[in-house]
């Protein structure tokens, strides 16, 4: 195709003008993602009532000029989008979603509302999925990077940064890449994912889905539409993903050992069958074997949308990253600085500290059960830990019991200038909390904030 055809194929686009014309529905959960979801709804023909059980999000709302009134009152709808963090079933079920269920009504997404929009509106443009327990983010985040340097339109969100339908409807030639939680995939319907991946499957959320078999049911259903010429990815590093069964044809991905028909690390390079992708070595923000699955993930998803392999070596070697995961926020007397604050388990900070041969350690908040006891074979890379928040007692007396140095503080602010001022040329200072945030800030991002701003400031004394 030239790119005059292209053009004229972009112009045949139909906007998604009235796709939901006479449909009523329910938008229940107004936070960042529900009110623009509510609003485009509108936009879009259809008749939205909104709610939310918070009153200072009911008013705006109604300043916003849409329909407010609860639901669950008189269930007349013909679809309810429910926010992804409003359970519908355990640990108890909303209001809205009860009459819901009651009323034979489907339970929605936004992303299943953005697949229909896009498709009324007569768009080709494909769609990727990623979901797992970790690395989401961060092959969403690449493979979108991946896509805009090939020259695509591409809208990347979904679970975590722009809401679904916050995105634009895209031309034939796009891509919508898009973080699909367990949450998300209870609720898709007609959704048909492209190119969808499963990269690991690890204990989760079991509040919600009830066991281990339900959270990988969930998860499956990210598969559940694929047909034709659709690609199914799935990681092989762990049992409950290998033992999944897509419908569609499938490729395996690994940070351990090679798939033949996927895509692999051999411990330096990022390979498939037809050779090296890239030595991994020349991608400095996708450090670890971790890094290189979710680099192996999104590259045989760019090769199954048409990005042209000549592109893929360039594109994950310039991806910048995401903030709070393993990020380098500045270097100081040789002293190099890494904020992973979005490691609330020890899983995750297994992963940074592996990394690193010697590290001068932050850690605490609100532990997760087992606390830092699994990290234990990684101690002795640990030359001084200083331990904050909630938990750090508890963190403290692990350490003690492996004869680990450590100091025990309470506040980020503390632990910083003293872990600076046991550095030498050559350590990483690490805030890897193995912890999740609330008792002392808002969430992960507003304490990995904190750190780089500390970081910073210590840099201009
Ligand atoms: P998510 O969006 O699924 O939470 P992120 O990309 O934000 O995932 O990564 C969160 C943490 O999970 C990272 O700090 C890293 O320690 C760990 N991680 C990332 N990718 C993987 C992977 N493929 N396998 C296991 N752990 C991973």
């Amino acid at each position: 195709m030239t790119p005059s055809d292209r053009k004229a194929e972009r112009s045949v686009n139909r906007p998604a003008g009235q796709a939901f014309a006479g449909q009523r529905i329910a938008v229940v959960g107004l936070g960042k993602a529900g009110l623009p979801a509510a609003l485009r709804l509108r936009e879009w023909g259809a008749d939205v009532t909104a709610w939310d059980d918070k009153e200072a999000a009911r008013d705006e709302a109604a300043r916003a000029g849409l329909h407010v009134a609860d639901p669950a009152v008189d269930f007349r709808f013909d679809a309810l989008l429910l926010s992804p963090g409003i359970p519908h079933e355990r640990p108890r079920a909303h209001a809205a979603a009860t009459a819901a269920r009651q009323a034979g009504t489907p339970i929605l997404v936004d992303v299943e509302f953005l697949f229909r929009a896009v498709r009324a509106a007569g768009s080709g443009a494909r769609f990727a999925g990623i979901t797992g327990t970790n690395g989401k983010s961060t092959t969403t985040a690449l493979l979108g990077h991946i896509l805009a340097r090939a020259g695509r339109p591409v809208a990347v969100g979904g679970n975590l940064g722009t809401a679904a339908l916050s995105m634009p409807i895209l031309p034939d030639d796009g891509a919508y890449v898009l973080e699909m939680s367990s949450y998300m995939l209870e609720r898709i319907d007609r959704l048909r994912f492209n190119v969808a991946v499963m990269l690991n499957l690890t204990p989760d959320h079991l509040d919600r889905h009830g066991d281990m078999t339900g959270y990988a049911a969930a998860k499956a259903r990210i598969f559940a539409r694929q047909a034709g010429d659709d690609l199914a990815v799935l990681g092989d590093d762990d049992e409950w993903t290998r033992s999944v069964t897509p419908p569609a044809h499938t490729m395996r991905i690994s940070g351990a050992h090679p798939c033949p028909g996927g895509a692999w690390f051999d411990g330096a390079a990022l390979r498939d069958d037809a050779g090296i992708i890239l030595d991994m070595r020349e991608a400095p923000n996708l450090t670890g074997a971790h890094n290189a699955q979710n680099a192996a993930a999104a590259a045989v998803m760019a090769l199954a949308l048409g990005v042209p392999r000549a592109v893929l070596a360039d594109a994950i070697r310039s991806y910048p990253g995401l903030p709070h995961r393993h990020e380098l926020v500045g270097t100081i007397g040789g002293v190099r600085f890494i904020n992973d604050s979005k490691a609330t388990n020890a899983d995750s900070t297994a992963r940074a500290l592996e990394s690193h041969a010697r590290v001068v350690w932050i850690a605490g908040g609100t532990g997760k059960e087992g606390g830092i006891e699994p990290l234990a074979p990684l101690f002795d890379r640990i030359a001084h830990a200083f331990l904050i928040g909630r938990d750090g007692p508890a963190f403290a007396a692990t350490l003690a019991a492996h004869q680990v140095p450590h100091t025990l503080l309470t506040t980020l602010e503390e632990a910083l200038p003293a872990a600076a001022a046991v550095a030498v040329a050559g350590d990483v200072v690490l805030l890897s909390p193995a912890a999740a945030s609330w008792d002392q800030f808002t969430g992960f991002d507003q304490r990995g904030d904190r750190f780089r701003a500390l970081v910073r400031a210590m840099e201009h004394t």
